[in-house]
Parts: structure tokens; sequence; C-alpha cells
């Protein structure tokens, strides 16, 4: 838990958290230099890099280049040429939107840009450092786009040191260039790493970039796909179920060119291989799916990969009907028999005959056809509504709406007004590291710690309700955790509500998840014990009572999270607390109805001492 209360303050400006987020390591780099060119429409992108992007990352693009007026103003935040209407995102023409990146990677690191339009002259030569501008001037350029970004984290050692070796953040950085270079097949890409040519992979088609990128043999392993519904485009390879493997290597999504995770898609495809492999091995998919972004949930952080759609349900049934088609008509019919061998993927001797999967498909099949023509043209929908509200709500940052929840009894509610009413400033001290102990007006209050901080920590993400999600940062090292079959269950299906208060959870593999990000105002917790703590509780709250799930996890999330006991507190902490809790809905008790705090009235003080 982290000594940083003053965290849990409700104004976090989410442009914020985003900037340190939009920059984690070399690769957040490549990602956004490489977009960039894609978006400035370049047919020939060189990525150079050096020590894992740690020293230097080089992008040198033929696109359209920058006027000198872009060219300084690029580096600013906010600034983009990309967006008018903040639904864009999932359009299919550009990547960026926020106008982030550039800002924040010259925020982090020594930059140079040298840009030239095709109509111009002279480029221009642009040098930034730790956002500082140091120099613009007039240069020789070819037309497009070079960014030299050096030193990444010069200025942040802490961040510095916790990037990881060479060998892992090249990685990082190859899969950010395979997750751009598969969706953009018209384009020449080249990866230079200390020297070393290690990818080139000139303009073509979807099959030639894939076996430049993972191996020839990679043609026999893979079966077309190809569907056009009248909402879903479909299109791209799966492979045979004969060349399934044991890791989830080379298992790609695209949603409108980008890549996207999404753990229930990869469900609906490993359900179309279902009695065709073991359970252990894992099919590879290069898939592109194409759908109005009307039909894509934007309640989501635009730098995360997750995404989800509006109809999740219609998707996974028609992808999987999809894929099985796609291995039905692939003839794959081999003979299957599991129970005969346990070593082998595929068993490929027995009696038992592979036919076609029988497919339930309706090509003409729209889910939003409920929602009338207006959802494609014309006026706003309800959808569309929320979608825009949901944008401004990331732009805006941080806010709340309060919930009703179990109302306080007329004369607890009196006690509450009055106290609302109360000046912000209070002497205050510190009883046996559990109490806070002020005075309001006339009385003396006793405030106990843990209680109070339970009570505003579940406050603050029950008021997060439905509108505005509770913005997650994504963690520098993600923590797989092992769970109980049971647990595992309880997480898969709480994992809405936890992704909208902040915890970005992934299944993974049988029994276990991985946490890849967490609150941005919990970011010091214990990770695993914290998840492992918030199950229990919600579990035990669910026999006690029948409470509402989303309100439940904020329970059991407040409760593993609060300052505790025996925690020192300094002054400022605990007028932060004790005015944080007076703005609470109802201060006096915990959700769970355990009492908050104490009032001593004068009055019976003075009965006291006139004995
Ligand atoms: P975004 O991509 O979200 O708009 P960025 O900070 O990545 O924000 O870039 C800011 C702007 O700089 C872009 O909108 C674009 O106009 C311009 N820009 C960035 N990189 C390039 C490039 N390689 N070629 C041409 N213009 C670029
Ligand atoms: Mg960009």
């Amino acid at each position: 838990m982290s000594d940083n209360i003053i965290a849990l303050l409700p104004d976090h400006v989410a442009n914020q958290i985003a900037a340190g987020e939009v920059v984690q390591r070399p690769s957040s780099v490549v990602k956004e230099l490489l977009e960039n060119a894609v978006d400035a429409g370049a047919t020939q992108i060189r990525l150079i890099i050096k020590d894992a992007g740690k020293s230097l990352i080089q992008v040198i693009d033929n696109g359209k280049g920058m006027n000198p007026f872009d060219a300084r103003m690029c580096f600013e935040r906010h600034a983009t040429s990309k967006i008018s209407k903040a639904d864009d995102l999932w359009s299919l023409t550009t990547k960026g939107f926020r106008g982030e990146a550039l800002a924040s990677i010259a925020a982090v690191a020594q930059v140079e840009m040298k840009t030239r339009k095709k109509d111009d002259v002279v480029g221009q030569h642009i040098i930034i450092e730790g956002s500082k501008f140091v120099s613009q001037e007039e240069c020789q350029t070819p037309v497009g786009t070079t960014f030299i970004v050096k030193n990444l984290f010069y200025n942040i050692t802490a961040r510095r040191n916790f990037l990881k070796n060479d060998q892992v953040e090249q990685k990082h950085i190859i899969d950010e260039f395979e997750r751009i270079a598969l969706p953009h097949c018209d384009i020449h890409f080249t990866l230079i790493s200390n020297g070393n040519e290690i990818l080139n992979l000139p303009a073509g088609n979807l099959m030639q970039r894939i076996k430049l990128l993972y191996g020839n043999y990679m043609q026999k392993d893979l079966v077309p796909v190809a569907e056009d519904t009248s909402f879903l485009k479909i299109g791209g390879y799966v492979s045979l179920p004969s060349a399934a493997v044991k890791t989830r290597k080379e298992q790609f999504i695209f949603i409108n060119n980008r890549f996207i995770k999404n753990a229930f898609l990869n469900h609906a495809i490993s359900e179309a291989y279902k009695e065709l492999i073991s359970f252990q091995s894992h099919p590879k998919y290069f898939l592109f799916l194409e759908l109005d972004p009307k039909h894509i949930d934007i309640n989501i952080h635009p730098t995360k990969t997750e995404i989800k759609f509006t109809d999740e349900k219609s998707v996974y049934m028609l992808l999987m009907s999809v894929v099985k088609r796609a291995l039905g008509k692939a003839n794959v019919a081999p003979s299957l028999d599991f129970e005969t061998s346990i070593t082998s993927d595929l068993v490929t001797s027995s009696d038992k005959v592979y036919t076609q999967p029988k497919v339930n498909y309706n090509p003409d099949y729209n889910p939003f056809k409920n929602s009338g023509p207006s959802s494609y043209q014309g006026k706003e929908t309800e959808l569309q509504k929320v979608n825009k509200q949901n944008w401004e709500a990331l732009f805006d940052g941080f806010k709340q709406t309060s919930e009703e929840e179990a109302q306080p009894n007329t004369r607890d509610q009196h006690a509450i007004e009055d106290l609302k009413k109360e000046s912000v400033d209070y002497n205050v001290f510190q009883l046996n590291f559990k109490y806070i102990v002020t005075s309001f007006g006339q009385n003396v209050v006793i405030i106990d710690q843990q209680r109070a901080h339970e009570r505003i920590v579940y406050e603050h993400y029950l008021n997060t309700k439905s509108e505005y999600k509770i913005s997650s940062q994504q963690l520098l090292f993600p923590e797989q955790i092992e769970l109980s079959a049971n647990d595992f269950n309880l997480v898969k299906d709480l994992k809405d509500e936890f992704n909208q208060l902040g915890f970005d959870i992934e299944e993974f593999g049988k029994n276990s998840i991985v946490v890849n990000g967490a609150p941005s105002d919990l970011q010091d917790i214990n990770v695993i014990q914290t998840i492992e703590g918030v199950l229990e509780t919600f579990k035990l709250n669910t026999i006690d009572a029948k409470i509402e799930k989303h309100d439940n996890l904020c329970r059991a999330i407040a409760k593993n999270t609060c300052i505790r006991y025996g925690k020192q507190l300094d002054d400022s902490e605990m007028k932060l607390i004790v005015n944080q809790v007076l703005q609470c809905e109802n201060p006096l008790y915990t959700a769970n109805g355990k009492p908050v705090m104490m009032e001593v009235d004068l009055t019976e003080i003075e009965r006291f001492f006139k004995k």
C-alpha cells in the first residue's frame, strides 16, 4: 500500500495518467513512431535501434512530411492533425488520435526530427530534449520524416533502471513491429538492430509477409478465412489443426488494422478447434476483422490493446462459425482419437473421422439491426451518444457520478448534514496509530483511520459506476496468479467489473490469470495479495448478504487496499482523510455497517467533570 494517500484524491486528470502510460519502454516509442509513419502515408519505413532501443530508436519514413509550423507543433501535447471527432480511433484510416505520443516521448528522451514535404525546397531540423525545445533549423533532407530518439528515460533514472535486459526489450520491439507490419503489407518495412538488418519486408501480400516473418512453412500450415457479413468482415488465415503448437505465439487478431487482445475472441477461435486439437495446444491465426467503429465499445482506455464490442456475443458466434467453416472448407479430415496418445498434439490414427463441422451461420445476420438504420447515418444513436460521453470523459479527466446506496436513517442523516458543514481545517492527532482525533465545533470526534479510508476508497470506486471507468496503469511487470478453479471462474465472471475498476486482467491458461494493469491510484499495492484478498472478501460478502456484484467488488477492493491500523499518519494525511470522509455520501459507517467515527458531546464531557 502506498504512503501516498494524496494519489487517492478524485481529481486525477486523465491526460496526465495517459501521458505516463504512453511511454513505458522502448517498444512503446517504436509503436508510436511506426504508427505515425503509417498514418503519414509512407510506403517505406525503416526502424533502426541500438541496445534494444535504450540508446537509439530511429524511424525513417517517406511519408508526407510536415511544414515548418507543424514540425514545431507536433511536439505540443494535444497537437494532432487526425482528430475532429473522438470516435476516429477505431476508424480505418488513422492510428493516432490524441496528439500525446510525441509530446510524451520528447519529455523523457533526447529527440531529433528531420522532415520535409514534397513541395518544400528545404526541410526542418528540430531538437528537443526532456520537453525543452533546443533548436529548429532548415536542413537538407529527403521527403518524409525521420525521428531519432536517444537515451530514453535519460532524465528518469528510476524508469530506466526498470527496463529489462536487451533481449527482453528487443523482443517487445519486435512484437510491436510485427503488429504494425502485418496489417500493412503494402508498406516496405525494415528493422535494423545494432547495425544488423534483422527484418526486411518488401511490400507484398499477407501470405508473403507472414512467410517472411514466421517462416516459409507457414504457407502449408495456414488456410484462408474470408467472410463478409453486413456488419463484420473477416479475413486472414488460421492454421490447420496439425500445425497447432504448445505456445500461444502467432495468434493475431486485428480490428480495423489495429492489433488487439481479446480473450473472448481467442476463446471463440479455440472453440472452433475444440475437437480437432488437444487442449494443451493452440492454433495459430492471423485474423483481420473489419467493422463499423460504431459497434466497438470505446469505453476503454485508448492506449490499450483491449477492445470490447457492443455485442461481444454476436462477434464471438460469428467468428467461431467462420473459423469452423474455413477448416471445414479446407477439408481437414484426419482421423482423430484423443484417447490413445497424450504426447502428440494431434493424433492421426483411429477410426473417428472428422467431418465438416455444422455451421449455424447466417451471412445476413446483423445483431445491430434493431437499432434501426439511424445507427449508420444521420441521427446520433443512444450508443453513439454514450460513446461520445465516454470520450469526453477521457479528455475531461476524472469525474464522479454519485450513486445512491443504502440510505442512512434520519438521525444519521442529520448528523451527516452537520458534519458536512464543518470547517475544513481541523486540529488532528493520531491515537495509538489507529484513530484520528479531532474536534468538530464543540464536540470531540474520534475517527477510525482504517474504516474511514475504507469508506473513502469504497465510494471512490462505487461512484465510477457505468459512465466513467477508473483509469488503469499498466504494470511494469505483469503478475501471473494461479487460482483455484473456483476463484478462476469468479474472476472470469467479474472480469468486466474488474476492468471497469482499473484492473487489467487476462485469462492465462488453465486456472491462471495475468494482471497487466492496476488502478492508477493504487500503483504500489502488492497485486497478488490484493487480488487474492479481494476475491476472499467478495466471497465472504456473498455469504453474508446479497450484494450486487459491482458494489461487492468495490467493497472488497476498498477493504483490501485501504490504509491499515498501525500506519503512522502525518498531519496533512490525517486532514486529508478527515476531509475526504466528510465528502462521502455516508461518512458514518463502512459499507458493511461498521461505525467509522465516534462523537463525544461537549455537554457529556462537562457532565463528567461536574461530579
Ligand atoms: P497523433 O498521432 O495522436 O496525432 P502524435 O503526437 O503521435 O499524435 O503526432 C502529432 C502529429 O504530428 C500528428 O497528428 C501528425 O500530424 C504529425 N506527425 C507525427 N509523426 C509524423 C510523421 N512521421 N509524418 C508526418 N507527420 C507526423
Ligand atoms: Mg501518433
